[in-house]
């Protein structure tokens, strides 16, 4: 059975992953109102992917007997001034995430907590993936700066993004 320290983190984290999902449901807004699909698709996507963690830490909680506590959702932000920033945010906030995790790792660590502990190793490399896919998406924008033609390219490339979880299952994998 899951302790009450844990359980509380966890609920803590769903509620993280839940805003995730909506700042980049937001930003894909964003996009779409700038008529870049491909990026509202993409990041789209990763929001779909952040109430599938969401659900990992629901599913966890609930099959070692603890209880579900969710609290308000935050209201995310609506604009940015351009894909750029959008995406360099979306980093920052990854970046947060990970720490996050590494802080949930510890508490696990302190509480003797082996399963919590697989569970977060997952989450940790998880991060790394997250963080390289979002940087490398942020150096090709800076590259890229104001020439449309080389941001519609990316966009292009960006459309194609698959997902590979299954949000109901708290199951999937993804190579991509
Ligand atoms: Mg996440």
């Amino acid at each position: 059975m899951i302790n009450e320290r844990m359980e509380e983190a966890f609920n803590k984290q769903i509620n993280e992953e839940l805003f995730s999902a909506y700042l980049y449901l937001s930003m894909s807004g964003y996009f779409e109102s700038e008529n870049l699909r491909g990026l509202a698709h993409w990041i789209k996507v990763q929001a779909y992917e952040e109430l599938y963690h969401a659900m990992k830490f629901f599913t966890h909680i609930v099959e070692r007997g603890g209880t579900i506590k969710l609290q308000p959702i935050a209201e995310p932000k609506h604009k940015w001034t351009s894909p750029r920033e959008a995406f360099f945010e979306s980093l920052q906030h990854e970046k947060y995430i990970t720490k996050c995790i590494d802080d949930l790792y510890n508490l696990a660590y302190q509480e003797k907590d082996n399963v919590a502990k697989n569970l977060l190793s997952w989450f940790a490399q998880e991060q790394v993936e997250e963080e390289n896919s979002v940087t490398e998406i942020v150096a090709k924008l800076k590259m890229i700066g104001e020439q449309s033609s080389l941001v519609l390219m990316l966009d292009s490339q960006l459309s194609s993004r698959k997902t590979k979880v299954d949000v109901l299952n708290a199951s999937g994998s993804w190579d991509t």
